[in-house]
């Protein structure tokens, strides 16, 4: 394989997790390949339509999946660099402590993650940071402990939001800010990104002021001469050496040919149903039913 198709690190897609861990490994100088399915939103009017983006559906794939019951269903799903992102909410809550212990659904049981809330609450922080999230900390009753403010205030509450919040707290509940990563700053309103303006959820931001993995991440990980993008790259399979469980080649379908690329790492960070499709696709002789069912040896940190 020539060695402009080896690299020390492979991340497949560029939403939240993969997009955000290109912005932290860009300045390492490890050479970095990032694998995007899809391509750049394009800046348009429709960006803020409700009529295309919620009517006709116009950034949504176009793919068919199937139910448990094999019935098709349109996946309210996106393929973009900066994934879901680009069209979220941008309410970024951290999860409670009680949620990395068991948890009992109606459905099953959920494992308790290897991992506690503590040790991620310095990465919590620095997420916050990154992604400029509004709050104010300690209204929320619910909220687990941190380590620092938020970055920037709450966003106000819409005076009708502002009337229901006060009504609420003066019947004796604790009504709070939904903490928001859109790039608003309502003190210098001339020269906030943000213009809050009456689409957000569910669109794309036509002025860049959603605090997205595009905006945030990947195009400054992108001004690192180490960092590659790949757009229109879709992984078909990985392919792993005769024990089965070390990656050795990333299969990619881009302009309707298979291209093959390596690394030392090899990150699978394209949304949870799609990381979960792509190892479903690598079987081998020795997991006939995909990687996904192998336990993984945790890395040494990188
Ligand atoms: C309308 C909407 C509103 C939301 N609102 C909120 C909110 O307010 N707060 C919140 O916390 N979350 C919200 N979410 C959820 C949030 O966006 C996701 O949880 C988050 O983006 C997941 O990050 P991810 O990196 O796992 O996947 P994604 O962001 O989905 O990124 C995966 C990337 O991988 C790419 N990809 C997929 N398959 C392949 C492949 N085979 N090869 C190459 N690339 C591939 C995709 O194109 C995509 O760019 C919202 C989601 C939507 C759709
Ligand atoms: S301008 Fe502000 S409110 Fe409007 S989509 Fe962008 S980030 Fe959201």
């Amino acid at each position: 394989m020539s060695r402009d198709n080896q690299f020390d690190v492979i991340i497949i897609g560029t939403g939240a997790g993969g997009g955000t861990l290109a912005y932290h490994l860009a300045p390492s100088g490890k050479r970095i390949l990032i694998l995007e399915r899809g391509d750049y939103v394009t800046r348009e009017k429709d960006n803020w339509n409700p009529q295309a983006v919620n009517v006709d559906a116009k950034y949504n794939t176009k793919e068919l999946w199937r139910d448990a019951d094999g019935k098709e269903l349109h996946p309210h799903t996106n393929y973009y660099v900066g994934g879901n992102t680009k069209f979220y909410g941008a309410a970024l809550f951290r999860l409670r402590q009680q949620d990395f212990g068991e948890i009992r659904h109606h459905g099953g049981i959920s494992p308790a993650w290897p991992i506690g809330y503590d040790e991620l609450e310095p990465y919590y922080t620095q997420a916050e940071h990154l992604y400029q999230v509004h709050g104010n900390r300690g209204e929320d009753p619910t909220e687990p402990a941190a380590g620092k403010a938020y970055p920037w205030p709450a966003v106000s509450h819409e005076p009708r939001l502002q009337h229901l919040a006060d009504d609420f707290a003066a019947s004796g509940l604790r009504p709070f800010h939904t903490p928001l990563g859109i790039m608003l700053d309502e003190k210098n309103p001339r020269l906030s990104p943000c213009i809050r303006c009456n689409t957000c959820d569910g669109f794309p931001c036509l002025v860049h002021a959603k605090s997205d993995a595009q905006v945030l991440c990947v195009d400054p990980a992108l001004q690192h001469p180490n960092v590659t993008l790949l757009t229109n790259a879709l992984v078909k399979r990985l392919e792993t050496d005769s024990s089965g469980r070390e990656v050795q080649r990333v299969i990619v379908e881009r302009n309707s040919e298979l291209e093959t690329y390596s690394a030392d790492i090899v990150v699978v960070s394209c949304g949870a149903i799609n990381s979960a499709a792509v190892l479903l696709r690598s079987a081998n002789d020795k997991h006939p039913n995909g990687l996904a069912a192998i336990t993984w040896v945790t890395p040494t940190p990188y």
